[in-house]
């Protein structure tokens, strides 16, 4: 699998996806991510992305001539990709949308920054995201969180003995709760089920645990 990944800031999406899990993915060449700098594609001397908005008022809106050339360039390198605006505007982002897209084989993920993008950037792509409704700064987040949470899906990432199965999200539940040592720690003692080494029954107490939790703190999730 690989990532593109349009931005103005190219060091911080590397510093978020560098690290644990997705940097051994990438170590092992299991994923892929290449950024490109926006700043590249810049127009003049100074390299110009961005302009002052139309109509007025504040902030610097992201170039659609400028962001048009990097993911040409982007595209002819990588032909098929699936070009994704990070925007507050997109449509909400969630462990299906991350399954829609771990099925992709090239991604290319646009990350906005300022005030935003010109309006006609949204004709050039496949999709629009929002990780939440909050607005961050830029996309380099945003686009990390996507990153992370596809590379989980695809076979080796997590390693042969972890599967995303039972993770939270699958078949409409959060995950049951997990314990470790100490057995008892402020009074709250590990429940007696998981120390009983029978495989059936805490199996059964984990479904009831992820049933109950669900009901408790996303009944949205079930049905
Ligand atoms: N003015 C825009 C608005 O109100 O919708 C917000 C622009 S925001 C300060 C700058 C960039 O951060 C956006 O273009 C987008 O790429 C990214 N961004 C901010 N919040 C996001 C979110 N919730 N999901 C995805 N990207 C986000």
């Amino acid at each position: 699998m690989k990532f593109n990944v349009i931005t103005l800031f190219p060091e911080t999406v590397e510093c978020l996806t560098n690290y644990s899990i997705l940097g051994r993915a990438v170590g092992s060449k299991i994923v892929e991510i290449q950024t490109h700098n926006l700043r590249d594609f810049g127009l003049g001397k100074r390299k110009q992305v961005d302009d002052t908005p139309y109509g007025g008022g504040a902030g610097m809106v992201l170039k659609v001539d400028v962001l048009n050339a990097a993911l040409e360039k982007v595209r002819s390198d990588n032909p098929g990709t699936y070009a994704v605006l990070l925007t507050p505007k997109g449509k909400k982002y969630s462990q299906k949308a991350a399954k829609s897209l771990a099925n992709q084989r090239n991604i290319t993920l646009i990350c906005g920054h300022y005030e935003g993008f010109d309006e006609r950037v949204r004709d050039l792509v496949d999709a629009e995201l929002s990780i939440g409704d909050y607005v961050l700064s830029g996309g380099e987040i945003a686009t990390a969180a996507v990153i992370d949470s596809v590379s989980r899906l695809i076979p080796g990432v997590l390693g042969k003995d972890k599967s995303t199965e039972e993770e939270s999200f699958e078949g409409g539940l959060l995950e049951y709760p997990h314990y470790t040592n100490p057995r008892e720690y402020k009074g709250k003692e590990v429940p007696e089920v998981l120390l009983s080494g029978n495989h059936r029954e805490i199996e059964k107490w984990r479904k009831g645990q992820a049933e109950k939790i669900t009901k408790k703190k996303r009944p949205d999730l079930k049905g």
